[in-house]
């Protein structure tokens, strides 16, 4: 039997070949989803000043310190704040100033009454400038009062690199008064799909031709995993075409070029040939079920990475071989494949190549556990559409019986 590259081999034959990319300064409206290139270090403290934190009256705690529903405190209004103004007033022993929530604390004050504590609870929003309230309750110093600060301090390490930036991560990018940040570029990635036999979803359905499922599905990964899409569009089965239309990427700076089909020993298969003549073949043969002819190597200087026409062999090749290169690109650290164990409760073969199945895995009382879904043929997308899991026999095992420990890798 042909010894076959093993996926670990192949995997660092092709991470090999990349380096992290480099970052460009975006503006936050259009970060979301984008990954540090830079620690983030807080600017500003928050809140930027003591604050209240109720619609009430900014007070001095001694001055209402034996206030009660019997006995009130009287207290002077001198003032209105309203959130965005500095108060212009200095509380004195017997006054107070009504404050909204999110204004200064005047100075003199040290504490705020919610307006429910006072004879104006219900009829707050009247004028009683120069008036006087009575409050019911009293309250300590700093009661109601967000001090300066309090949140966060200035030069705080709030975001690593590597930290993918999320809606609320924005928005505290934001209330720092950071407008731009560092990320790392985009991978750009090209995707060519081949094949004589694809029409698009859509058109008429003639004998000897099949729908197009694979340009979709990579797509899709590709745009979920935030890499931008060069697409070549499909190929015809020969030489020329494919070669015409791999040119494109001469004319934009392309990280990684994607191919679908036409990678095996088939008469009209030409991918390997083109990547030869044009460039480097590195290998094009791993001990993957499903997904063998996968080619690695170099059109004119860039990296291809020839993935299986199979549809679920595409996919597979997909997720073991191209997202650990857009994580590599992204400066992230790699998947990890072996994200759990579950007992198996079907019979497994395999051919001893590192096989990758399809399957559902749940979880109850204790234990995860993983069926099979559907006809594991690598051209039944159905069973990957039904999965939401790969189980992973290793390279070497030929069966499993119901009941033995499998790894899976959650598909998400
Ligand atoms: P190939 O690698 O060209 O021998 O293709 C292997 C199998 O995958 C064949 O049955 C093809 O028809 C099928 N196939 C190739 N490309 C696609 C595609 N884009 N969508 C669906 N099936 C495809
Ligand atoms: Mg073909």
């Amino acid at each position: 039997m042909e010894k076959l590259l093993s996926v670990e081999e192949a995997l660092e034959k092709i991470l090999a070949k990349f380096t992290e990319k480099t970052s460009k300064s975006i503006i936050i409206d259009k970060a979301l989803d984008h990954i540090l290139a830079k620690d983030i270090l807080t600017k500003v403290e928050l809140p930027p000043f003591d604050n209240s934190s109720m619609d009430g009256f900014a007070v001095l705690a001694s001055d209402v310190e034996n206030s009660s529903e019997e006995k009130p405190v009287e207290l002077e209004v001198i003032e209105d704040i309203a959130a965005g103004y500095f108060p212009k007033k200095q509380i004195k022993k017997g006054q107070t100033s009504r404050i909204m929530t999110g204004a200064p604390l005047p100075p003199g004050a040290d504490s705020v009454i919610p307006v429910e504590f006072t004879n104006y609870s219900d009829r707050y929003a009247q004028q009683l400038l120069m008036e006087n309230i009575l409050v019911y309750k009293p309250v300590k110093p700093g009661d109601y009062v967000r001090p300066k600060g309090q949140d966060i301090q200035k030069g705080e390490k709030i975001f690593s690199k590597g930290h993918k930036l999320r809606a609320q991560d924005l928005g505290f990018l934001a209330a720092q008064g950071i407008e731009r940040v560092s990320v790392v570029k985009k991978p750009v990635i090209a995707l060519l799909s081949s094949g004589d036999e694809l029409i698009k979803p859509g058109d008429k359905l003639i004998p000897g031709k099949i729908y197009d499922s694979n340009t979709i599905t990579i797509k899709s990964l590709l745009n979920s995993f935030g890499a931008e899409i060069l697409d070549l569009g499909v190929a015809k089965d020969n030489f020329e075409d494919i070669e015409t239309k791999l040119e494109r990427t001469l004319q934009t700076d392309v990280d990684l070029i994607i191919s679908t089909a036409g990678v095996s020993v088939g008469v009209y298969d030409f991918i390997r040939d083109v990547i030869q003549q044009d460039g480097h073949l590195n290998f094009w043969k791993v001990n993957i079920r499903p997904g063998k002819p996968l080619s690695f190597g170099e059109y004119k200087g860039t990296p291809t990475i020839g993935l299986p026409g199979n549809p679920v062999s595409a996919f597979i090749g997909f997720t073991v071989f191209v997202l650990p290169v857009i994580y590599h690109l992204k400066g992230l650290q790699n998947l990890d494949r072996h994200a759990g164990t579950a007992i198996l409760e079907n019979d497994v073969t395999s051919d001893g190549r590192e096989s990758y199945l399809r399957g559902k895995v749940y979880f109850k009382d204790t234990n995860n556990y993983a069926r099979l879904t559907r006809h594991q043929g690598s051209g039944n997308l159905l069973s990957l559409a039904d999965s939401n899991a790969l189980l992973i026999i290793p390279s070497g095992v030929k069966s499993l019986p119901t009941g033995s420990e499998v790894v899976f890798w959650p598909l998400t």
